[in-house]
């Protein structure tokens, strides 16, 4: 990699970008101040996925007169998952923040990650306090689905923390290394592992436009958490069943003992009928379980790259597929 030609940045900043025009400049505004106090050098990488808006341009003007700005843009909308991916493959900073657009991590948070990077802290990640932000629906599913994954994933999830942390050159690199497609950020932070530390943060208003997340993704985002670290949807159709072959068994000697003792009676249409359609239900509802992993099965089959890189701005090499780390990268030093 010609990257050994420039000289690294002692902190690499991503900011993932989804039609955040009216951001930028106000995001860079607070958080170059707050970067320049607290570090020797820095980049900003801003990934724009799939923008609509004047998102890029407005980047660009930025990048033109700051080249510690950096920016690369995604061909389409990839999803702020894989838009993080693609943000630690472009940083050369010794640690990495992860911080995003709409201002509602306050920068000024940034001080105290470093400060604890700086004790020995390999992860900082920002927990917060309250979720007042966030609808009172949104955040119930939050909860439950939290409380969900405590109880049944194989990795258990500090409580409020989320994409807002730093990270520091070795879990990057161990980041780099998984190459899963449906990307639940949480979970993978989790299970890397390392010297972690959560710094409470307030989650500010966001600042201008609306929050890119409907319902209907935010479903989708709870499936992939829970089926890429757990399997108990699978499970579920083992227990039912069960269950339900116990409860046939028994009634089937219940009948059997009336038989004997009272003959045969033939009515029962009607239970017939709502047993059939009821455990045709279920089976129906477990193949689709099954189905759905059999879907992320598939996708990560195709080894299909995370993203394409339409453009970069600032870049320090050409526009890249995702490389995947060969196993000794992860023995490299930070380079210095
Ligand atoms: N984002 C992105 N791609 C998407 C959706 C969102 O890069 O498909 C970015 C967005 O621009 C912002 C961050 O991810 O910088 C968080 O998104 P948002 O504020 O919409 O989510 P919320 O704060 O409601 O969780
Ligand atoms: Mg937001």
């Amino acid at each position: 990699m010609n990257a050994h030609h420039h000289t690294h940045p002692e902190l690499s900043v991503i900011v993932p970008v989804f039609n955040e025009g009216e951001n930028i400049e106000a995001l860079i505004a607070r958080l170059v101040p707050v970067l320049e106090e607290t570090v020797a050098s820095f980049e900003i990488i801003f990934i724009d996925d799939g923008s609509r808006d004047d998102t890029f341009e407005r980047i660009r003007r930025a990048a033109a007169q700051d080249t510690r700005i950096r920016a690369c843009a995604f061909s389409r909308n990839f999803g702020k998952e894989i838009a993080l991916a693609a943000g630690l493959d472009h940083a050369h900073g010794k640690a990495v923040v992860m911080i995003d657009a709409d201002l509602q991590h306050p920068p000024e948070t940034i001080r105290t990650f470093v400060e604890k990077w700086r004790e020995g802290y390999e992860m900082v990640y920002g927990q917060r306090v309250d979720r007042s932000t966030d609808g009172p629906i949104r955040r119930w599913f939050t909860m439950k689905f939290y409380a969900l994954f405590a109880r049944f994933g194989e990795t258990p999830l500090p409580p409020g923390a989320g994409d807002y942390r730093l990270m520091d050159r070795k879990v990057v690199d161990a980041m780099r290394r998984l190459g899963e497609r449906a990307r639940f950020s949480k979970g993978l932070y989790a299970w890397v592992g390392f010297r972690s530390i959560g710094v409470p943060f307030e989650v500010q208003e966001r600042l201008h436009g609306t929050s890119k997340w409907g319902y209907r993704q935010l479903t989708r985002f709870a499936f992939d958490g829970l089926s890429s670290f757990s399997t108990l949807p699978l499970k579920l159709a083992t227990y039912i069943g069960l269950l339900i072959s116990a409860l046939a068994f028994t009634y089937a000697i219940v009948m059997a003992v009336r038989t004997l003792l009272f003959g045969a009676d033939v009515p029962g249409f009607p239970s017939l009928i709502v047993s059939v359609m009821f455990f045709s239900g279920i089976q129906l509802v477990f193949l689709g379980v099954i189905g759905e992993y059999i879907g992320r099965i598939f996708a990560e089959v195709k080894r299909r790259p995370l993203y394409i890189v339409a453009e970069e701005v600032n870049g320090r090499h050409g526009p890249e597929a995702r490389r995947m780390p060969a196993p000794g990268d992860l023995h490299e030093q930070p380079p210095a």
